[in-house]
């Protein structure tokens, strides 16, 4: 046995930490379309006293530290580009506190967003926290480390909006508090007045620090949650469509969706429109105000709405586990997607693009639009799907996902949770001086390179 290894199992203890080939080989990958690589070994802490250890040793033998939560990114995010250690976060899944007032969790770095969901649930039913559509094994501080969205995300903004302080154990060591935990005992807030120093950390794909505790802002939990599903198979009117129901300020999350397969939803653009009430009238109140609001397009014969009586269930569902399906349709159950954030009047050219690129590289698209902070901005999401079995059909989608990333920066779109050829496109894309900021941060705060190589690399 190394050193490396003794040291680790000093730390966390024998079955805490594995070398062996196994092991190695399910966290060299992840379920998207990139190579695998191996890590060194994979640790799984139980503290942020650990993290602390596991740091230090990193630091002083010079290897690269990869956090991880579920590993579902899809771009390969905890894929070990330069080996190292996978650090799996799962054994940190405490829930700390919750503030019923105050309206806010604290929870450990590895927590799940299914531990969170359930344990409200369960203790606090009339709160919820923003779900993402991911499974729900994945982590509640990977998502706001990428800035995920969620199902209150048209509501309130990006996930990561939703923070309300942070742990955090250095890429050098030092644990540090983000926010007013900084300064008492309260989690309600992770930056203002005080300079908002969350950003070092959020969007950062775990590269200048480990979130090893998180306050979180929950949001009242409505009695009834309701769905109404409007098609029309003009893209073009989409933009307007988000427009007039944005202006209703009564919308918990809008998703524009369009796939090829089954053949029935071939050719239409479906926009999903979730609301939420106390009362049977404030339902069907807010259910006239969505009618209305669309009025204008059934009149002209632009679309209608649909009848969503036998896939209610299924659409009200959080996360919603239909969305996983599309991945079997090649059979071989694989698909990733690109992401751009972007403005919601270019709507038409990417709808456009996705039908392009699939034809194109011969493959099989199902893309979605969701709605970001009242439309500000909006997640589009290109999805292609493949089978694992067949590394050419992988090839494919791999090339239409690059052209498509090319697109999204030639349009002005911020790339979503970017795999780290996306991010060498973005850096070269982006203004020397913000680069030239970046860089001064990854120094100061990695200065020997540890924290996810390979990764947001502008050293
Ligand atoms: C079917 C499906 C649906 C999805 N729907 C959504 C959706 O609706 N919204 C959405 O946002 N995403 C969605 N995703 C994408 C993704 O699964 C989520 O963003 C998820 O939250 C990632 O969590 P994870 O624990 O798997 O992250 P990981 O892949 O483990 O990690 C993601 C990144 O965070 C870093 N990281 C992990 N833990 C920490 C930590 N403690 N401290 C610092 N950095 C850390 C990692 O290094 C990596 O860079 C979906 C994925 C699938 C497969």
């Amino acid at each position: 046995m190394n050193d490396v290894m003794q040291s680790l199992i000093d730390i966390v203890g024998e079955r805490g930490v594995s070398n062996a080939a196994e092991e190695l080989w399910f966290y060299s990958r992840d379920p998207g379309v990139l190579e695998p690589h191996k890590p060194d070994y994979v640790v799984a802490p139980k503290t942020t006293e650990q993290v602390q250890k596991i740091v230090q040793l990193a630091n002083r033998e010079k290897i690269p530290v990869v956090p991880m939560g579920n590993g579902m990114a899809l771009t390969g995010l905890v894929i070990p580009l330069k080996g190292g250690i996978v650090l799996d976060m799962k054994r940190m899944n405490k829930i700390l506190e919750v503030n019923e007032k105050a309206r806010y969790a604290v929870v450990e770095g590895g927590t799940s967003q299914g531990v969170l969901k359930a344990y409200l649930q369960e203790n606090y039913p009339h709160l919820r926290h923003s779900i993402p559509d991911a499974p729900s094994t994945t982590t509640i501080a990977a998502n706001v480390a990428l800035h995920g969205q969620g199902r209150l995300t048209n509501q309130y903004g990006f996930n990561s909006d939703m923070v309300t302080g942070m742990e955090i154990v250095l890429p050098t060591g030092e644990i540090c508090l983000i926010g007013s935990p900084s300064l008492g005992p309260y989690w309600f807030s992770k930056g203002p007045t005080l300079p908002d120093l969350s950003g070092l950390f959020l969007g950062w794909l775990g590269t200048t620090g480990i979130i090893t505790k998180l306050g979180l802002k929950l949001f009242p939990n409505k009695k009834i949650r309701e769905v109404e599903m409007f098609v029309t198979d003009k893209a073009e009117l989409v933009p307007e469509i988000f427009y007039k129901l944005t202006h209703l300020e009564i919308l918990e999350d809008v998703n524009a969706w369009f796939q090829p397969k089954p053949l029935i939803f071939k050719g239409n653009f479906h926009i999903t429109i979730y609301f939420t009430g106390d009362a049977e009238e404030e339902i069907e109140f807010k259910r006239r105000m969505i009618w209305d609001a669309l009025q204008e397009f059934i009149d002209s014969k632009d679309g209608g709405f649909m009848n969503v009586q036998y896939t209610k269930d299924m659409l009200l569902e959080m996360p919603q586990r239909g969305i996983a399906n599309f991945a079997d349709v090649p059979k071989g159950g694989g698909f990733e997607y690109s992401g751009p954030i972007t403005i919601i009047e270019h709507f038409p050219q990417y709808a456009a693009k996705v039908i392009e690129l699939a034809k194109k590289y011969d493959v099989l698209y199902a893309s979605s639009a969701r709605l970001i902070c009242g439309g500000h901005c909006m997640m589009f999401s290109i999805s292609f799907a493949f089978n694992r079995n067949n590394p050419a059909m992988m090839k494919r989608v791999k090339e239409a996902l690059d052209e498509a990333t090319a697109f999204a920066l030639e349009m002005g779109a911020v790339p979503w949770k970017p795999n780290f050829m996306e991010q060498q496109m973005t850096m070269k894309k982006i203004h020397p001086a913000t680069l030239k900021l970046m860089q001064m941060i990854k120094r100061n705060l990695d200065p020997q390179g540890i924290m996810n190589p390979g990764n947001w690399e502008v050293i």
